[in-house]
């Protein structure tokens, strides 16, 4: 009997023999969820908060705790760098994604996460050679699985490919993103757990899943007329159908194939319920070892790019976007249980409001165009010099041709002083200077931002600053990023659930404080290139 009482002891340990409600919260979350709004300011979270619902947002404000000043420490302020950033917990100077795309040595432009060592899976074009190799730190998600001996799992989707592969870092069971061509989620042969094939689950969602069903959409304002701070229809808005106004009805039909569907709100419904089927047929959270998944939400950023920060069709994507959050957030509660998931948000940049609209109410923004400067410079060299210098330009950097550094050291600096003076004259440029070693450096804060963004053999030359308000980029219709700017800078920074404290800090965190913070609360190591400080996140006692 005694025996059989130790057993009993053995097999159903103290802590959990109690009702259902006296369950303790387990030292670890069973559930780590990173989400990322592509191109989410801070700011939205107060200008859009009075549409917010209970579940969404502002259950993160008021249940949870928030940094109300979070910012970018580096430039350029893009998708990838940003991304590699959040889960890195460092910048372009030690994991090395120093923008979406860059020149190799010999001018060639380089996508972030290209890689022709591996295949696609679902499909047999170009969308799928993608792996995370050419991020050169590893992942928060590659410290989860090494704590828990590879026993937790680690996933990260998105419709952007890199959105999905850098977060997940290298040693996921896969990443998964969207092909705009033909609308089906993807993978690549890097995954190697995927042996090939795309998991059963994830054929049948790309089969008769929410894609399909979105192509019979119409995007309507959610709210009725009048309830939505900006006009519709305006001048510097990008339409979504050609030929048409940027005005709604959006009908999907009309607008063309599966990657207008990431064009619109109907995006992030389908990456939500690619999240739950994925958290359903993965098992996550159903065990002692903690999971991990990423979910980059694209669609806010392709809307935000063609209507701008004040327009009725971004607001109506995060009105929607706050819905979709409450039904996650409401099916984690339910399936891995209330107080046993953890969920932090933020984003890769903000954004700029567009030029002519803020020229409209006497605010003097103006475009800019690197690749007029570029030609301009060209131009020059070759007057000057007789000889086109330049390979391209790309983040604002401009890249030197290899033969240049085969001329003597005094000739390349003479000719650095004469290109800088050149590019210091065009309108909206605050600074230019030399990554090559040449003074002068940029005075801070820059000096800093360009310093934490540079990687030696990925980063360009010659390096330009605009004045706040100019924007790179030229057809004057919707908007962009990429600028050390407070627009571009600073982005929300949310935790949510398992122990989290309610309550909120106004002091200033960097974005790369975000992994050494998860570690912390997850007690395992830091990400091995961490170069943030642990973001101090009050917990319940
Ligand atoms: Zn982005
Ligand atoms: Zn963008």
């Amino acid at each position: 009997m005694r025996i059989l009482f130790i057993a009993f002891l053995l097999t159903f340990p103290l802590g959990l023999q109690g009702q259902k409600n006296t369950v303790p919260v387990p030292e670890r979350p069973v559930l780590v969820l990173g989400i990322v709004v592509d191109q989410m300011r801070a700011d939205y979270l107060q200008r859009f908060g009075h549409h917010f619902g209970k579940g969404g947002f502002r259950r993160m404000m008021q249940e949870g705790f928030s940094f109300r000043d979070c910012r970018y420490s580096y430039i350029p302020t893009y998708t990838a760098p940003g991304h590699a950033s959040i889960f890195t917990g460092t910048t372009p100077r030690v994991h090395g994604i120093v923008g979406n795309d860059w020149l190799d040595e010999n001018g060639k432009s380089v996508y972030c996460t290209r890689d022709d060592s591996v295949r696609g899976i679902g499909e047999d074009g170009r969308q799928g050679r993608m792996s995370p190799a050419n991020m050169k730190a590893g992942s928060i998600a590659d410290q989860i699985r090494l704590a828990g001996n590879f026993r937790g799992k680690a996933f990260g989707i998105s419709l952007k490919d890199r959105g999905a592969i850098l977060p997940a870092g290298h040693g996921a069971n896969a990443a998964f993103w969207f092909d705009f061509k033909n609308g089906n989620f993807i993978s690549s042969t890097w995954y190697r757990d995927l042996k090939g094939k795309l998991p059963a689950w994830l054929e049948e969602f790309n089969r008769n899943g929410p894609v399909r069903a979105c192509m019979d959409s119409v995007w309507k304002p959610m709210l009725p007329p009048g309830s939505y701070g900006a006009a519709d229809d305006q001048p510097w808005e990008k339409p979504l159908v050609e030929g048409k106004g940027p005005v709604f009805p959006y009908l999907l039909k009309e607008a063309g194939g599966p990657e207008k569907v990431a064009a619109t709100p109907f995006g992030n419904q389908v990456l939500t319920m690619l999240a739950m089927e994925l958290i359903r047929k993965e098992a996550l959270g159903s065990d002692q070892f903690t999971d991990f998944l990423s979910l980059s939400y694209s669609s806010p950023d392709i809307i935000g790019h063609s209507y701008g920060p004040n327009s009725v069709e971004l607001e109506d994507c995060y009105i929607r976007l706050d819905r979709e959050l409450e039904t996650l957030f409401n099916f984690l509660d339910q399936k891995a249980g209330k107080g046993k998931w953890l969920c932090f948000l933020t984003a890769d940049h903000g954004v700029m409001e567009n030029p002519n609209f803020l020229k409209e109410h006497q605010i003097p923004a103006r475009n800019f165009s690197e690749a007029g400067v570029l030609d301009s410079l060209r131009r020059f060299s070759l007057q000057e010099t007789g000889k086109d210098w330049f390979a391209g330009i790309d983040n604002l950097q401009l890249y030197l041709h290899k033969a240049y550094f085969d001329l003597p050291e005094e000739v390349q600096h003479k000719l650095e002083k004469r290109f800088i003076t050149r590019l210091r004259k065009e309108a909206g440029v605050s600074n230019v200077f030399s990554l090559l070693g040449a003074k002068p450096w940029p005075e801070p804060p820059y000096l800093d931002k360009v310093s934490a963004g540079y990687y030696q053999k990925r980063s360009g030359h010659l390096q330009i600053l605009l004045d706040p308000f100019y924007l790179d980029q030229h057809d004057g219709k919707g908007t962009t990023h990429g600028s050390p700017h407070a627009y571009d800078a600073q982005v929300p920074c949310l935790w949510l659930g398992w122990k989290i404290a309610a309550g909120s800090d106004a002091g200033s965190v960097y974005i790369e404080d975000i992994a050494p913070g998860l570690a912390g609360l997850l007690r395992i190591a830091l990400p091995n290139g961490a170069t943030g400080k642990m973001l101090s996140i009050p917990l319940k006692d």
